[in-house]
């Protein structure tokens, strides 16, 4: 049975709809199983975002807690249908994992153009690693088009398995978002997008469906850990094991 070795989107108490702290996460993630986790906490145009020193500080955190590594990482939010992000200007350079998503209220759901043109800027943005929950049925979107656009600009689509239980219509988009990132070879990272410490590395409901799509494992980054770690690398340019 497939299954995942890291977790790349996990809240904190640091955004205040969170319930656990990094060592509570951490420590759920070596129970679980996993070597590495990224903590990606809400960027500023959520309401709930953390004080913007908080993201300076993560300088502060090591790459390892108790055998786990651990990345430090934002999930930025997409602000227009332009796909201009919310990543704090001065902290740039320090995020080693950046998640772009669209969220309400910050961005109201526009018509499938409007969805669709946000994705398309988004891929223009050298920062952004992953793209976020993108089956979100409000924000609906021509998926064919921006799968093939993800795959030219070398973004990772994330299989978020809480949209299975908490965004509604998620479950058909995100079997549809699969199917394409199958047909055109685009990688995908399986990420749990907990809350609390307890549903880290819970990504059942995505497994399932991507099992029942026969989807590529190869094509899966986060299910061994010398694939994620020459992923990140050629991604950020970063060895996160020196
Ligand atoms: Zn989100
Ligand atoms: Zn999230």
């Amino acid at each position: 049975m497939l299954d995942i070795i890291a977790d790349m989107h996990c809240h904190t108490i640091a955004s205040s709809h969170a319930f656990s702290t990094v060592l509570e996460n951490i420590q759920a993630a070596k129970k679980r199983g996993l070597k590495l986790i990224a903590i990606t906490d809400h960027g500023p145009a959520l309401s709930d975002s953390p004080h913007p020193y908080y993201f300076f500080n993560l300088r502060v955190l090591p790459r390892q807690i108790d055998g786990v590594y651990l990345l430090k990482g934002i999930e930025a939010n997409i602000i227009d249908y332009d796909g201009n992000v919310d990543i704090p200007e001065d902290f740039k350079d320090n995020f080693e994992w950046v998640i772009a998503s669209m969220h309400v209220p910050v961005l109201e759901p526009g018509t499938r153009d409007d969805h669709t043109r946000a994705w398309l800027g988004v891929c223009k943005n050298k920062y952004i690693d992953v793209i976020g929950h993108s089956g979100t049925e409000i924000f609906k979107c021509d998926y064919e088009c921006v799968i093939k656009a993800f795959k030219a600009n070398n973004k990772i689509v994330e299989i978020n398995s809480s949209s299975f239980k908490i965004r509604d219509g998620a479950v058909t988009n995100c079997r549809e978002i699969a199917r394409l990132c199958k047909k055109y070879e685009v990688p995908i990272i399986i990420d749990s997008d907990c809350h609390f410490a307890l549903n880290i590395g819970q990504v059942e409901d995505a497994l399932k469906m991507l099992s029942e799509i026969e989807f590529p494992e190869k094509l899966i980054i986060n299910t061994n850990f010398e694939k994620l770690v020459k992923n990140i690398k050629q991604i950020r340019g970063r060895d996160i094991l020196k």
